[in-house]
């Protein structure tokens, strides 16, 4: 058993580390293989099976494999509930340039997770993340001085040195935003499922126009539960219909990581 462990243990970490960056959609289509970055890894890969309740649920994640240790070991894991954020000293200038593009919505089993044809990226401090996938939890994961949304997106970045960035955007039922109708409509049902849109998705039209936000350092927020991830949560939500909140959590459940201990973290906003 031993070897095949290590093999287990050396595959994962080469996922960790290679993030698939060039991974095209096809390619993901074809071997189920997920974005570890991202935060959705796949039920059908060769990781340690893992989920949102039961004995393989978040309080387990540690114990599940020695990849996932992190997730009880870490000290700067997220998501946390963001209260009391200071003003930064510097100004951190966030720019997101997110363009028009085909997408491909995959059913991971953990999430819906959207890739995308074509460059988009974040700009912060000076770095350049590229968007890598963007995917939804119901509820929020991060609270806002306590409270709970009904659901939160988060767009994954990485820059070319791997340093992670999430944007995270908090979901309010309303009336949804008719580019979230238009991904809703082709939601696959089945997991391991992938489906290409037939038309492109202007995925800048998800973001709320304003871009203040708080941010903080902190990690995945799914096994591998990898630290030194860049938060940024924007202060203004979106908005998503009730029933499209009742369709997702009927194909997915509900994939929320409980919120985890700030200790001395220092949360800026802006
Ligand atoms: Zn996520």
């Amino acid at each position: 058993m031993k070897p095949f462990l290590n093999w287990l243990a050396a595959s994962t970490l080469l996922a960790n580390l290679s993030l698939l960056p060039s991974i095209s959609p096809a390619y993901a289509s074809s071997t189920k293989s997920q974005d570890n970055v991202s935060d959705p890894s796949s039920k059908q890969s060769m990781e340690a099976r893992w989920d949102y309740m039961g004995i393989d649920g978040p309080d387990h994640w540690g114990i599940l494999t020695k990849e996932y240790m992190t997730c009880e070991t870490g000290n700067r894991q997220s998501p946390i509930n963001i209260s009391m954020a200071k003003h930064g000293q510097q100004h951190n200038s966030l720019v997101i340039r997110y363009h028009p593009s085909q997408v491909y919505e995959l059913n991971n089993g953990h999430t819906i997770q959207v890739s995308h044809a074509s460059g988009c990226e974040a700009h912060l401090n000076n770095r350049t993340y590229k968007l890598r996938q963007f995917h939804f939890h119901a509820p929020s994961e991060h609270h806002i001085e306590d409270q709970a949304f009904p659901m939160e997106m988060h767009f994954v970045h990485q820059d070319e040195k791997g340093h992670i960035l999430v944007i995270a955007v908090m979901m309010k039922t309303d009336s949804s935003v008719p580019v979230l109708e238009e991904l809703w409509r082709w939601l696959p049902k089945q997991q391991g499922k992938e489906v290409s849109l037939p038309l492109e998705i202007s995925i800048a039209d998800i973001l709320p126009t304003v871009t203040h936000h708080y941010s903080y350092s902190g990690s995945l927020t799914t096994p591998p539960c990898s630290e030194g991830v860049q938060w940024i949560i924007l202060k203004e939500p979106i908005h998503i219909s009730n029933e499209d909140v009742e369709n997702f959590v009927q194909i997915i459940g509900h994939n929320a990581r409980p919120i985890q201990p700030r200790r001395n973290r220092q949360i800026e906003e802006e």
